[in-house]
C-alpha cells in the first residue's frame, strides 16, 4: 500500500514508529507536513500538492494532527477524503473530538459516564452555575487548555467563584466540573484501535498533584481495566467515530467517567508502559480496512 502519514515532524516518536511498522510490512510511506500542503478547490477533481508534487495514488492516510493545527489539518485530510483516500480517522470525527463541548454533549447523549459538568461563557449567576454542578470542591477548566494547563481545582465555593470570575474576565469559555477526588490524582488511558482496547495504562500525578499529565511530572504504569471500563472506552471511541484514539477515564464512585477522547494519541508512553507494538496494530487495522472511498462522511459535514 501507499500510505501518507500527516505529521508535522518525522522525528516524533509516534511518527517514526508508524513509519517503521508500515515499512517493515512492505508499504511505501510518506510523511507529509499538513501546513505545507496546498490544495485546489475545483469541482470533481480535488488535488493536494506538496513541495511541487501532486499527491496521487495513496491508499490510506493516517492523520496525526496536533491540536494547534486542527483547522488546517482537518481541511487537508478532508481533501484526501474527497480524493477517496481511506482515512484511519475521518476529518469530521477529529473535529468532533477536538471540540470539548461538542464531544461531551455527544457522549452524554449516548449515556456514557461523565463527571457532572457545566459550561459557560459569561454567566450572570455564578452561584447558580456552581450549584448546578453540585458545589465545591470543583474543577474549573479553560476550554482551550491542553496538557493540564488551565485546569484548576477550587476547594471552596469562594475559590470557585473567584476563579470563574477571573476566567470570565478573560472572555474564555469554561467548563465547571465535579471534582472526582476518589480518582486520587490518577487517570486511565485506554488505547482503542478499531473496536478494541488494545492497551491501557494508569497515569499517576506526582505527590500532591490532582492532575495526572505526564507533562506535569506524572508517571505511567501498566494496569488491568475492568470490563465496564473497556466497554466505556470502546463506546466513547465509537461515539466520536474514531478508529484509533486514546480515551482517558477516571475511576469515580459512580463508575468510569470519560475525561477526553484524543484522536492523535501519543505512542511513546503507552508502548513504554505496556511493551506492546501499537504502531503495528494501527498499520494492521489500516491494511484490513483501507478501501477507496470507504468513509462515513466522505468529507461532508
Ligand atoms: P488536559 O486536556 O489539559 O490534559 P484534562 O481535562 O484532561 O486537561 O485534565 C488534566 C488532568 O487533571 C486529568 O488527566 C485528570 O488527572 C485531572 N482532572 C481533570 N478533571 C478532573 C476532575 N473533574 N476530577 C478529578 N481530576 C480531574
Amino acid at each position: 500500500m501507499k500510505i501518507a502519514i500527516l505529521s508535522r515532524n518525522p522525528n516524533l516518536y509516534s511518527t517514526r514508529r508508524l513509519v517503521e511498522a508500515a515499512e517493515s510490512r512492505g508499504h511505501e510511506v510518506h510523511v507529509i507536513d499538513v501546513l505545507r500542503c496546498y490544495m485546489n478547490i475545483t469541482s470533481m477533481k480535488p488535488e493536494v500538492h506538496y513541495k511541487g508534487q501532486n499527491l496521487t495514488g495513496f491508499d490510506a492516510v493516517i492523520p496525526r494532527i496536533g491540536a494547534s493545527v486542527t483547522f488546517y489539518g482537518t481541511a487537508v485530510l478532508r481533501q484526501f477524503e474527497m480524493m477517496h483516500v481511506y482515512p484511519v480517522n475521518e476529518s469530521v470525527a477529529i473535529s468532533r473530538s477536538r471540540d470539548k463541548l461538542r464531544a461531551l454533549q455527544l457522549l452524554s447523549r449516548k449515556g456514557l459516564g461523565l463527571p457532572v459538568t457545566g459550561f459557560a461563557h459569561r454567566p450572570d449567576d455564578v452561584d447558580d452555575l456552581i450549584k448546578m454542578v453540585g458545589g465545591a470542591p470543583l474543577v474549573i477548566k479553560l476550554l482551550e487548555g491542553t496538557q493540564g494547563i488551565g485546569v484548576v481545582l477550587a476547594e471552596t465555593k469562594a475559590a470557585a467563584e473567584s476563579v470563574i470570575e477571573a476566567f470570565m474576565g478573560m472572555k474564555a469559555n469554561i467548563l465547571v466540573q465535579e471534582f472526582i477526588k476518589e480518582a486520587g490524582g490518577a487517570d486511565i488511558r485506554c488505547l482503542v484501535v478499531g473496536d478494541k482496547v488494545v492497551a491501557a495504562m494508569k497515569r499517576q500525578g506526582k505527590e500532591g498533584e490532582f492532575r495526572s499529565n505526564i507533562h506535569r511530572g506524572g508517571t505511567a504504569n501498566l494496569i488491568r481495566i475492568t470490563p465496564e471500563e473497556r466497554s466505556t472506552a470502546v463506546r466513547a471511541a465509537r461515539t466520536m467515530g474514531l478508529n484509533v484514539c486514546g480515551v482517558d477515564l477516571l475511576r469515580s464512585n459512580h463508575g468510569p467517567v470519560v475525561m477526553e477522547v484524543n484522536s492523535s494519541p501519543g505512542l511513546q508512553g503507552i508502548e513504554g508502559a505496556t511493551g506492546k507494538d501499537i504502531a503495528s496494530m494501527i498499520i494492521d487495522f489500516t491494511e484490513k480496512n483501507a478501501k477507496s472511498g470507504k468513509t462515513k462522511t466522505r468529507g461532508r459535514g
